[in-house]
């Protein structure tokens, strides 16, 4: 099972993504996570990657799509995967279907976690007060002003992808200001569906 999860930062996409990675046994892979530990690396995409984020805005399509492909070509990815902030721009979401294609493989569904603005805002100040409590350390882009700045991104520039996975027949919205658990409920709803409608021997 290959999944997607989209929707703007604060809207549930890390924990609904650990969730469903821990119930069907498939890697959660988040590209803000991958970006962060190459940044923590000092490897030479991480000092190119750092100064994008701490603005809130995408880093070059070029070295995210080459931190995720090869995370993707790994050795615990053959019964599926859930990606989790990638792809969030259209030229990424191509060369997503490219990758795949040419492993003869495709994405059963991309999941679309909807949020207000409002609450967006609130839950980073949120994460931020339990970093805090949980002494843990804080993102360097998780503050209002960067916050902003990376809605307006997702805006811009992600949200685009909708058409293109609607188009696609994929897009699977759901409701993400619910509780967790009943976010959580949705989406197995929805992969439950996947895996019925399944094409027997179909590899999605
Ligand atoms: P996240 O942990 O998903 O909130 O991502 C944190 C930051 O990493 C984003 O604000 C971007 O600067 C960068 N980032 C994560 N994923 C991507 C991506 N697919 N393309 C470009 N930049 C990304």
């Amino acid at each position: 099972m290959r999944l997607v999860m989209l929707g703007p930062p604060g809207a549930g996409k890390s924990t609904q993504a650990q969730r469903a990675a821990a119930k069907y046994g498939i890697p959660h892979l988040s590209a803000g996570v991958l970006l962060r530990t190459a940044v923590a690396s000092d490897a030479p995409v991480g000092a190119l990657a750092k100064d994008a984020m701490a603005r809130g805005d995408l880093v070059p399509d070029d070295i995210v799509q080459a931190i995720v492909f090869e995370r993707l070509d790994g050795p615990d990815t053959h019964n599926g995967f859930i990606l989790d902030g990638f792809p969030r721009t259209i030229a990424q979401a191509k060369a997503l279907d490219r990758f795949l294609r040419d492993r003869g493989l495709g994405l059963g569904a991309v999941i679309e976690l909807k949020a207000k603005d409002h609450a967006l805002v609130e839950r980073i100040a949120a994460r931020n007060a339990n970093a805090v409590a949980c002494r843990e350390p804080r993102r360097i882009d998780d503050n209002a002003e960067v916050l902003r700045s990376r809605i307006h991104t997702y805006q811009r520039q992600t949200s685009p992808l909708l058409d293109y996975y609607r188009r696609q027949g994929i897009l699977h919205s759901v409701d993400g200001m619910l509780p967790i658990a009943e976010v959580e409920q949705e989406i197995d709803r929805i992969v439950a569906r996947l895996q019925i409608e399944r094409v027997p021997d179909s590899d999605v």
